[in-house]
């Protein structure tokens, strides 16, 4: 009895899993949606992950219903594109709309591994941010973490409206007779403006620098490989980007 119970318990889910299938198989998809999505696959399959990004994204930016499995395979091309972050988005994405029965459940979590271990790296490394972008020292305060700034107060004049005059020089009072009375104001000492109190008369102000937040270290826009910079001066790299960045590196050191 129980044994029967079972497997029809076991048959019902097996019908409806088959008619859940053959009901996302019906899904008709906005044309421009399935042939981005379709030349996306054939650049992921060629290995090419740019085009295969670039063509996820045109589905994307459809704002239409999207196959699931897009999801999953956009996680993998960010994946190769090191845009982790992205592609943590996306797998968990994936994970939730497929759920255990999705088609790429097994290589979604086994993606899932290999994302967090690249977030593990990035936490390991003390050459670039939490997002895996290479620092380098900031040009703007020269690692200095402060800047130089036109004082706010003066406008970079060094002197402020005198506040007791309000710039006139002289104070006015009623005398007993309610005549004006003039005298010459002891702040200002008829100058009408004093020294600026917030830059003590210098005209600039020490800042922040609002390049770097004061670390002397910014982010670029190099992803990081992780690796020693010794290490990366002797390999044969061609992107121009980072020999740049390395030769400005290089001249910091000297
Ligand atoms: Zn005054
Ligand atoms: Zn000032
Ligand atoms: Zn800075
Ligand atoms: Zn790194």
């Amino acid at each position: 009895m129980y044994f029967n119970n079972h497997i029809k318990t076991f048959s019902l889910f097996v019908l409806l899993l088959i008619s859940l299938t053959v009901k996302s198989q019906k899904i008709q998809y906005d044309q421009d949606v399935s042939r981005y999505y379709n030349e996306g696959i054939a650049h992921f399959n060629n290995g090419d992950y740019h085009a295969a990004n670039a063509a996820f994204r045109n589905a994307l930016a459809t704002n239409r219903v999207l196959p699931t499995n897009l999801s999953y395979y956009f996680a993998e091309t960010l994946y190769y594109v090191r845009q982790f972050q992205n592609s943590r988005n996306f797998v968990e994405k994936y994970i939730n709309l497929a759920g255990y029965s999705g088609d790429f459940y097994e290589e979604a979590i086994h993606l899932r591994e290999l994302i967090n271990n690249e977030f593990q790296k990035i936490i390991d490394c003390q050459r670039c941010n939490s997002f895996g972008y290479r620092l380098i020292f900031c040009e703007r305060c020269e690692t200095t973490g402060v800047e130089m700034t036109e004082c706010p107060d003066c406008k970079g004049t060094g002197n402020t409206l005198c506040p007791k005059c309000t710039g006139k020089g002289v104070l006015i009072t009623l005398d007993t007779f309610s005549q004006n009375h003039y005298e010459t104001c002891d702040k200002c000492q008829g100058e009408g403006v004093i020294v600026c109190e917030l830059c003590e008369g210098h005209k600039e102000i020490t800042r922040i620098c609002t390049l770097c937040l004061g670390v002397g270290l910014r982010s670029s826009n190099v992803i990081c490989t992780h690796e020693d910079l010794e290490e990366e001066e002797e390999d044969d790299d061609d992107d121009d980007e980072q020999k740049e960045l390395f030769q400005k590196k290089k001249v910091y050191r000297q």
